[in-house]
């Protein structure tokens, strides 16, 4: 039968997974593999996705792709083939890289003493699955403020530091969370780029013990690559709670990489671990040593096969060995295709075809296409050394027990989306209510400054710049601080705790109506913070087409450099019984716009297929206080540098062309060079009925959304206006041009100017037409 027909609370055996290469392949290594258990745990209250439990971790996969795979339940199930195909455990040993020296004889202060002598730094790169607890060694180790998460992909980029160990220097690079090193999303090509060009002298590569089969994939793929390698067996604590016994030793033997039980939470095993680092880096462990893993003969007969034709063509070896090549040809690597054919030139088409004889030559033997045959040798190899290792799951303490009863509710038929928008309502009515307070402290400390400062100076162009420009101009927007905070608190806390996932979960069957993914929800909530993070999150999102779409919607979530300008003019011309309301409509009026832009891009602009909704649902941990602290004050410092560098300097550009005019000191703003300005773009934004300083102030406002309101607040311009140009102004707000530190972002992640202009071109012209329309309607 499919999976998909299973009911909630059965489980069954995999038989088979279906589909096209792409799909096949993730579904494939995130564990669903033949002769594996799957469970049906929960349906999202859509009914859509559903969440399994499978190798012990869990993970949600859409209906419609559960039907691709067959299972055999219970009544059904005839003996099938051991997924542990037994040559796969044999290891084969080739040039022991280091002999013979055990690291016991090499007591910390020798190697203390090693380092003084010659003073050494050490390249390291941090490698493992999402959530696996690579940032958190990374800020263990180096004191840094990495942000910790419990979502898989809130590590977006690499993030570099330093720590030192035993009188060594450590540069740790923290890459982005992967499950594979193929290259279907771009944050596997990413870190599989930083390993082969920026070649590391060591990779950790952290491993979540509570989850070791299904992490030992991305170490076999590691260990393909031939890089030295320590492995942190990370989570050890819960490994221990839970019961979990493992011979590390036989374990490390087996893989030929030395394994450091560790718990990055308490810092248990850190110094160790770099210690271990320090011995494979200097060629001293003994367990360090290079193995092949053991694809079966089928597998390995292909790859002799490409060999023989690569060994002549030594253009290939400096970057990778012929025998990785070869693997990687058989699994239809593109990247490795490319590389082929650049470096073999004429010579790549005959390998290729080489290539396809040996593949037809696997399918033959094995039945199965060259690539899932050794994903399944993978596995094969991974149960196999665990098996010998003697792993066994204890029954102490079920990890997810707690994650059970919390996820029973928060993902509850009918609790789930109550609860989810109560806490999105939650969090924007802390971020408001609560932050007036510190805003209104700020607003007057803002306010005093400005009287003390027009008190004490004397008159003169320079008092005028300080006042207007620099105290009104910043002033205006730091008061916004507080708010900033409170909400990447809260965005922090979901992200930690595990929720965000769970959003996505929830949020998939909607999302996918919108022609998107549920992952792309969390980038378009983030979004509500800061556009810039939130296009770079967009990277978890592994179909490229859901993933552009999301960046192209993204502007049109208001951010919280908007808010100063729909506070200022809400204040100043709504009733205040009516301004949480025109509040609302902004932020509601961005989500809709979002909501059919997407779809039309999804259906006209941007066609192709879907990617498998493969996500694994983390347990639910408690965030760490540093963590959630140590986060949202980062955000907070990204928006102080913003306003200390470029909104102070726009300020008193804003300022210095408001006070001089072409016949010097402007004797008012209509003389000045803003003046100007504005009147020369006046016709541009006659439909909208807006005054020249409110123009002048939306084409300040392209370099960062916050200079808008700044800029008001320099011109002074709000007189004048009715409530109906205010709120047409606000639209246009909303849907503008994204700041250039957006577009640059988009054009950053898109890889390419043509997306990032369309969207500062689009999104333009759409705030003409609605804010015209409005205004015009509204006048009839
Ligand atoms: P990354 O995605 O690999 O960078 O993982 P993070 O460092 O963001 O960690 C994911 C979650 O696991 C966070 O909530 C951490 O607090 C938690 N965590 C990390 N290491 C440990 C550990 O050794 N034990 C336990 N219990 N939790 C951990
Ligand atoms: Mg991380």
């Amino acid at each position: 039968m499919k999976l998909s027909e299973l009911k909630n609370g059965e489980h069954a055996v995999i038989v088979k997974v279906y589909g096209h290469g792409g799909f096949r392949k993730r579904i494939i290594e995130m564990g669903f593999i033949k002769g594996k258990t799957i469970e049906v745990m929960l349906n999202a209250p859509l009914q859509d996705p559903v969440k399994y439990k499978l190798m012990g971790y869990e993970v949600s996969l859409r209906r419609q792709e559960a039907e691709m795979i067959e299972v055999l339940t219970e009544a059904e199930e005839k003996p099938l083939d051991s997924p542990a195909s037994p040559q796969g455990m044999k290891v084969e040993e080739e040039n022991s890289r280091h002999k013979g020296i055990n690291p016991e004889d090499h007591p910390d202060d020798y190697l203390q003493h090693m380092a003084l002598r010659e003073h050494r730094t050490i390249n390291v790169a941090l490698v493992g699955n999402p959530n696996c607890g690579k940032t958190s060694l990374f800020n263990f180790a180096s004191g840094a403020h990495g942000h910790v998460g419990n979502y898989s992909g809130v590590t977006v980029d690499a993030s570099e530091a330093h720590a030192s160990y035993f009188g060594y220097e450590f540069n740790l690079t923290d890459l982005p969370g992967t499950y594979s090193l193929s290259c279907y999303s771009p944050e596997e090509l990413y870190v599989r780029q930083h390993l082969t060009e920026q070649t590391p002298d060591v990779i950790i590569n952290v491993i979540d013990s509570s989850n070791i089969e299904r992490n030992l994939y991305l170490t076999t793929q590691l260990l393909d690559m031939d890089i030295p390698m320590v492995a942190a067996l990370n989570m050890y604590d819960e490994f221990e709670r839970r019961g979990d016994s493992l011979d590390l030793k036989v374990l490390s033997t087996l893989l030929g990489t030395p394994l450091v039980p560790t718990s990055f939470k308490s810092g248990m095993g850190v110094e160790a671990l770099f210690r271990t680092v320090i011995q494979v880096y200097e060629g001293v462990s003994h367990t360090a040593r290079h193995i092949h893993i053991n694809y079966g003969h089928e597998i390995e007969d292909g790859i002799r096969h490409i060999q023989s034709y690569l060994k002549p063509d030594g253009s290939i070896n400096p970057r990778y060995s012929t025998r990785y090549v070869s693997l990687k040809l058989l699994e239809h690597d593109t990247n490795i295709e490319n590389f082929v054919r650049q470096k073999a030139g004429e010579r790549s088409k005959s390998i290729l075809v080489e290539r396809d004889k040996a593949a037809a030559r696997v399918f033959e033997e094995t039945n199965s296409d060259s690539e899932t045959a050794i994903m399944d040798a993978k596995y094969g190899f991974i149960n196999g050394a665990l098996t010998e290792a003697h792993f066994k799951a204890g029954n102490k303490q079920d990890t997810y027990k707690t994650t059970h009863i919390i996820d029973n509710v928060l993902s509850n038929k009918y609790l789930g989306f109550p609860i989810f928008f109560l806490i999105l309502f939650l969090m924007f009515q802390t971020t408001f209510v609560l932050g007036q307070y510190p805003m209104d402290w700020i607003d007057a400390g803002v306010g005093w400054l400005g009287e003390f400062v027009s008190r004490t100076m004397a008159d003169g162009p320079l008092k005028d710049m300080l006042v207007d420009g620099v105290i009104g101009g910043v002033g205006a927007v730091i008061v916004f601080l507080p708010q900033i905070l409170i909400l990447y608190f809260f965005i922090s806390l979901m992200e930690d705790s595990g929720y965000m996932a769970r959003a996505a979960f929830i949020m998939d069957k909607l999302m996918h109506g919108m022609g998107l993914h549920g992952k792309s929800f969390i980038p378009l909530v983030m979004g509500f913070g800061c556009n810039v993070p939130a296009i770079m999150a967009t990277r978890t999102i592994e179909s490229r087409r859901s993933r552009l779409i999301t960046m192209l919607i993204l502007p049109f979530m208001s951010c919280s450099a908007r808010l100063p300008i729909y506070i200022m003019i809400i204040g100043t011309f709504f009733a205040v019984e009516y301004q949480s309301f025109v509040m609302l409509s902004l932020y509601a009026i961005g989500i809709v716009t979002a909501v059919i832009v997407s779809k039309l891009f999804s259906t006209f602009v941007i066609k192709g297929e879907d990617t498998p909704f493969v996500m694994e649902l983390p347990p639910y941990r408690w965030p760490t206080a540093k963590a959630i602290v140590r986060h949202t004050w980062e955000k907070g410092k990204e928006y102080l540098k913003k306003m200390g560098g470029i909104i102070l300097v726009a300020s008193i550009i804003v300022w210095a062309l408001g006070y001089y005019g072409p016949e010097g000191q402007a004797s008012d703003m209509e003389q000045s060079y803003i003046g100007l300005m504005g009147q020369w773009i006046s016709p541009l934004f006659s439909p909208q009925g807006f005054t020249w300083q409110l123009d002048v102030s939306l084409i300040a406002g392209v370099g960062a959304k916050e200079i808008v309101a700044s800029t008001i607040g320099v011109l002074g311009g709000l007189e004048g206006i009715s409530p109906l140009v205010a709120y047409s102004y606000l639209l246009f707000v909303l849907l503008y041009f994204p700041c250039i530190a957006t577009v640059v972002a988009i054009r950053h992640e898109s890889g390419s100017w043509g997306w990032a202009v369309f969207a500062a071109v689009y999104t333009t012209l759409l705030a003409w037409a609605v804010s015209a329309v409005v205004y015009q309607l509204g006048s009839l």
